[in-house]
């Protein structure tokens, strides 16, 4: 099947401090991001914050222009499309944010939060209020809800509400940056498993930004793993997770508990020596390479390119050493 979108070599450099030579040297937050999703498939994409994976879903809904490579919605670069052009496109992909509250307009009632991509769109008043009473009820919420402010709802529901506008225009994509990171442990499978069902009936696709790969386990069909602005594994989320070939995915998938306590007991843990590096100055080589407990020489002087890990399968992984 064709892909939904298609990301190719996609960059953003933000202008750096200036140096002693009064030059500007860049910072890559994102540097060479190639990935595809397909039509109604779910795509996690992880790394600890700072890795660039916001920044890599801002530029996949153009709310952040890149400064390399391009974006293609079913076959037509959206990368430098013009705001009016994009318009129409507008509906096909929107955004699902990490702290509700703050995408929330207090100023606005529920039924005008919920409305407004509606009315953007020119849909008729009457057909409006039909929607916005259908999405309260697809996520959750009830027709009383509707004149009532963001304040009075807890963050579990004030993000049923962000989810609920993100759906409003039935797009093909939505970009979940971390959005059940702010919620209560209690309360994320409960978000997690209505964008499943979601999912389900509506047939969207989504781009689901975590930091930790036990959020996007269950509801991921394939798992993109960042570090440093680049994608180090990429492949099904099966393969992925049963057998990481990255030693950044492995300590990745170290840290999620296991549901079988003698299991969880037998597990080794790999500790990751130090944070993540910083975007303005990475190391040479692999930029993994100073916490990497299976670092070589190599590593130091030559970067790894992303490839695949077996002829005969998809899952890619950029590591000289890889597992399996
Ligand atoms: Fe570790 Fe070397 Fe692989 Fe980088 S290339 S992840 S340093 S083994
Ligand atoms: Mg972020």
């Amino acid at each position: 099947e064709a892909p939904l979108l298609s990301v190719q070599d996609l960059g953003m450099t933000f202008p750096g401090p200036r140096g002693v030579l009064s030059r500007r040297a860049g910072i890559k937050a994102v540097d060479g991001v190639t990935f595809d999703v397909r039509p109604g498939e779910t795509l996690g994409l992880v790394g600890e914050s700072g890795c660039g994976k916001s920044t890599t879903g801002r530029m996949l809904v153009r709310l952040l222009d890149p400064t390399a490579g391009r974006v293609s919605f079913r076959g037509a670069d959206i990368t430098r499309t013009g705001q009016r052009e994009l318009r129409p496109l507008r509906s096909k992909f929107q955004m699902i944010f990490q702290d509700p509250f703050a995408s929330l307009n207090p100023r606005q009632t529920v039924q005008q939060i919920i409305a407004a991509p509606l009315r953007a769109q020119g849909v008729a008043p009457d057909a409006v209020r039909r929607e916005v009473r259908d999405l309260v009820g697809l996520v959750g919420l009830a027709p009383e809800h509707l004149e009532r402010y963001p304040h009075q709802f807890s963050g579990g529901q004030a993000q049923r509400i962000g989810i609920a506008r993100a759906l409003a225009t039935r797009p093909e994509l939505v970009v979940a940056d971390e959005p059940v990171s702010a919620l209560d442990v209690s309360i994320q499978a409960q978000i997690v498993g209505l964008m499943e069902r979601l999912q389900r009936e509506l047939g969207v696709a989504y781009v689901f930004i975590a930091h930790d790969l036990a959020v996007v386990k269950h509801i991921s069909h394939r798992v993109a793993v960042m570090y440093l602005g680049r994608i180090v594994e990429i492949g099904g989320k099966d393969e992925v997770y049963a057998d990481p070939a990255h030693p950044y995915t492995k300590a990745l998938l170290s840290a999620v508990p296991l549901p079988d306590p003698a299991a969880e007991r037998a597990r080794e843990r790999i500790v990751l020596l130090g944070d993540p590096p910083s975007p303005a100055n990475p190391p040479s080589g692999c930029t993994f390479h100073p916490r990497c407990p299976k670092a070589q020489p190599v590593c130091s002087t030559e970067r790894p390119l992303l490839r695949l890990t077996a002829p005969s399968g998809t899952r890619q992984a950029a590591c000289h050493f890889p597992e399996a």
